[in-house]
């Protein structure tokens, strides 16, 4: 008799949430035809399979090689009472610090974009109050000890009315690196605004909204025609000399043939440090989004990168151990004329593995300059070069080499934001970009934006007391049984 096969590789087991009501579903990891998908079963609305890598040997690659130990926090703010992820946090199943902590400091916003996991916009019009912010800046410390990077965002950040207080009150905590997360309009219009800004370089750098070149897709994505107050923005802080990153949230069909575009485009300005790329998350408010025709995986973001960067390829995008599932990233040297030189086709996973830490970012560490630049002066072996690559990859630099420094270093950097379709409990475990709450919690980006933003903590209100009464009819349940096994 020949038996039937399944037509596909069953790899794993993991936990999402139901798409529809956000309760916990039962998910299967399976390798079908070269891509991976999560199976999801929820016992009120049935099953649904959602792509998570169209490239299963990346996937496993991310599973298999790309691990390491997770580095703690120094506390835990929350206990474990209802399960992962009503239990934020960070509780004590939680298995990744903080790389980036998040301090959001105004609801309020310059621009309604259609695409905003914030739900921001000029109808909104509340800023954090000073001892909020920090309260929030307290918790990252207290969780931290010497935060890695902390990113001052909104809203829009920069309409705050004590914006550089908050500043300041970053400034005097220990905290290596501050990033502003701007929509670039205050910097465009306000000459003394960006001044004052570029008093607090370096050691600053601003997280500039940069989604594309071309007017269709910025009404897309921004409701406006943002092209020449991002040029005015850009041309300022590269005056200014403000290290800048330019983030790109990217769509499917809307402006992810541009990725090449703006990589060459941020090569041109030497304030840029690189590209970080953000695949639409269904969160907030997501106009005109349909997760069928508009999603995008890591894996599919990697290969747009390669095939329309004319710098990267596909082997010099890896996988972030820190949380390898949700984000990849490349490095380049900038040479003559702004040209890029890649990093990491040299390296090998036990390079990447040997650092000592899995934060991601780069700025302000004197081993980064010191390892990159015996790696291109020596010709050394990629197995050579392990410690000051693996810091180059996944922690701030230690900068003292003579001729080397982060403005000849180039990064882009892909960062996934799993919604209730894509949600892998597992990787969400692992998630190191975390929102600070005033309460004293660090909440993982993923599940601030799923249950605990807003009128999304009704929600989970509603969750958690289901559990509760769960967890008192399981009791009810097995009293009875014990006391007869006893007897
Ligand atoms: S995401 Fe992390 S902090 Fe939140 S409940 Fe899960 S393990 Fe705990
Ligand atoms: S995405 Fe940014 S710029 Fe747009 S409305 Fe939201 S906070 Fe404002």
């Amino acid at each position: 008799m020949t038996r039937k096969v399944r037509p596909y590789l069953f790899y794993d087991t993991t936990q999402s949430v139901c798409t529809r009501c956000l309760r916990p579903a039962e998910a299967k990891i399976l390798v079908k035809d070269g891509q991976v998908f999560m199976d999801k079963w929820c016992p009120a609305h049935g099953t649904e399979r959602v792509l998570v890598s169209d490239d299963a040997d990346y996937y496993r690659l991310c599973r298999e090689v790309y691990v390491k130990p997770p580095e703690m926090p120094q506390r835990f703010a929350t206990p474990m009472a209802y399960g992962c992820p009503y239990d934020c946090g960070l509780c004590p199943d939680h298995m990744q610090h903080s790389c980036l902590s998040i301090v959001e400091i105004s609801d309020h916003c310059n621009l309604r974009c259609p695409t905003c996991y914030a739900a921001s916009g000029p109808e909104r019009l509340t800023h954090r109050s000073m001892d909020e912010v920090v309260a929030m800046l307290d918790a990252i410390v207290a969780s931290e000890g010497e935060a890695d990077v902390v990113q001052i965002s909104g809203g829009e950040p920069t309409l705050h009315p004590r914006f550089f207080d908050i500043l300041d009150a970053a400034r005097a905590r220990p905290i290596k690196h501050l990033m502003v997360n701007t929509n670039g309009l205050r910097i465009a219009q306000d000459a003394a605004f960006a001044e004052r800004l570029a008093g607090y370089a370096p050691g600053l750098e601003v997280y500039l909204q940069f989604d594309s070149l071309r007017r269709e897709a910025l009404m897309d994505l921004r409701g406006a025609d943002l092209r020449r107050p991002h040029g005015e923005a850009l041309a300022r802080l590269d005056a200014l000399g403000i290290s800048t990153t330019l983030v790109m949230t990217v769509k499917r069909g809307v402006n992810d043939d541009e990725i090449g575009d703006v990589i060459r485009h941020g090569q041109a300005f030497g304030c840029v440090r690189g590209v970080t790329l953000q695949p639409v998350q269904n969160a907030g408010r997501v106009e005109a989004y349909e997760a069928a025709k508009h999603r995008l995986t890591v894996s599919e973001l990697r290969r747009r990168i390669a095939e329309q960067s004319g710098v990267f390829t596909l082997a010099d995008v890896l996988p972030v151990p820190c949380n390898p599932d949700t984000l990849a990233m490349a490095y380049a040297l900038r040479g003559p004329g702004g040209s890029l030189t890649p990093l990491t086709r040299y390296l090998d996973a036990t390079t990447l593995l040997s650092g000592d830490r899995s934060t991601i970012v780069f700025e302000g560490d004197p081993a980064l300059k010191a390892s990159v630049f015996k790696l291109f002066s020596t010709n050394h072996s990629p197995e050579s070069q392990s410690n000051c690559l693996s810091e180059l990859l996944c922690c701030l630099p230690r900068v003292d080499a003579p001729r080397l420094s982060y403005r000849d270093v180039f990064r882009v950097l892909i960062v996934q934001f799993m919604d209730a379709q894509s949600l892998d409990i597992r990787a969400l475990k692992k998630s190191c970009i975390h929102i600070a709450r005033p309460d004293g919690r660090l909440i993982p980006f993923e599940s601030y934006n799923l249950f605990y933003r807003d009128e999304r903590q009704a929600e989970l209100a509603q969750i958690r007391a289901e559990i509760d009464a769960q967890r008192e009819q399981r009791r009810q349940a097995v009293m009875p049984t014990v006391s007869i096994a006893r007897a």
